[in-house]
């Protein structure tokens, strides 16, 4: 389903991303780990065109974001990035709008359903993440958790094929973290296509089909969760997860 060959990335002189080739399928959840700085954010950032590569390709099921480091026209651009949805650590929702107006802001803008059918989605999808009570609050109201519980919900209502997940829960104070790892388990038993970078070591174990470990803006080890964390290949590796087990 996502396809990157030979990305790069370099803020200034500083080579963010050497080369980095990536594949993963439809249905497959992907743990992405590694040490600050190594461009965990920025690899999630370029597929999402948050970010601009230097060089390399992305593509999205069969159409490119970038071919050979040069992109698509913009509706092309759109219509890639369109299928994807993404979860900051510091979840970005809207202050000055109530839940369920965060959730209903993008769908309105594009205008591809009705007003019910929005509004139907937007409260099934606040049922799902256990948040129908809180529709009408405003996000500063809410719990870390709750604000990205209602993150998850908003990011879910354009119907994206994949979901990226940005450090979510580093944000919180622990006893919150449980019920934003609940959500996005129960999405991936429904068979969503993740990718979450994440220091949960639990969640990268329990959850994930495979662990990326990523450093110095290279993809280090990709493995099966039980390879990598009972088998690490790697030196990198190895020192990781005694620091971070
Ligand atoms: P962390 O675990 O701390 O979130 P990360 O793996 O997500 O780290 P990135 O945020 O992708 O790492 O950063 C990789 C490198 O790129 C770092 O050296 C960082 O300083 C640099 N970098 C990231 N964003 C920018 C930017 N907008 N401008 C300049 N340098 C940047
Ligand atoms: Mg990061």
């Amino acid at each position: 389903l996502i396809e990157v060959a030979n990305l790069k990335k370099s803020f200034g002189t500083n080579e963010v991303l050497k080369k980095i080739s990536f594949s993963m399928n439809k249905n497959e959840v992907v743990a992405m780990i590694g040490p600050s700085g190594s461009g965990k954010s920025t690899l999630l950032r370029s597929l999402i065109n948050l970010e601009q590569i230097d060089g390399g390709s992305i593509s999205i099921g069969n159409e490119y974001l970038v071919k050979d480091g040069v992109y698509v026209k913009p509706d092309g651009i759109k219509k890639v990035t369109g299928r994807m949805g993404m979860v900051f650590q510091h979840f970005n929702l809207f202050p000055h709008l109530t839940v369920k107006q965060n959730l209903e802001m993008a769908p309105k803008l594009l205008n591809l359903q009705s007003a019910q059918e929005i509004e139907n989605h937007a409260k099934d999808l606040l049922d799902k993440v256990g948040l129908t009570e809180k529709a009408e609050s405003y996000p500063s109201s809410l719990s870390g958790g709750q604000k990205q519980r209602v993150a998850i919900a908003r990011a879910l209502m354009l119907n994206p094929d994949i979901l990226l997940f940005d450090e979510p829960t580093s944000a919180l104070d622990p006893e919150l973290t449980g019920e934003v790892l609940k959500v996005m388990k129960d999405l991936a038993e429904e068979s969503m296509t993740m990718i979450v970078v994440t220091h949960e070591m639990g969640f990268a174990r329990e959850v994930a089909n495979r662990v990326v470990f990523m450093d110095g803006g290279e993809i280090v080890e990709s493995n099966s969760p039980e390879e990598f964390f009972s088998n690490p290949q790697h030196d990198r590796t190895k020192l990781f997860l005694k620091k971070n087990l």
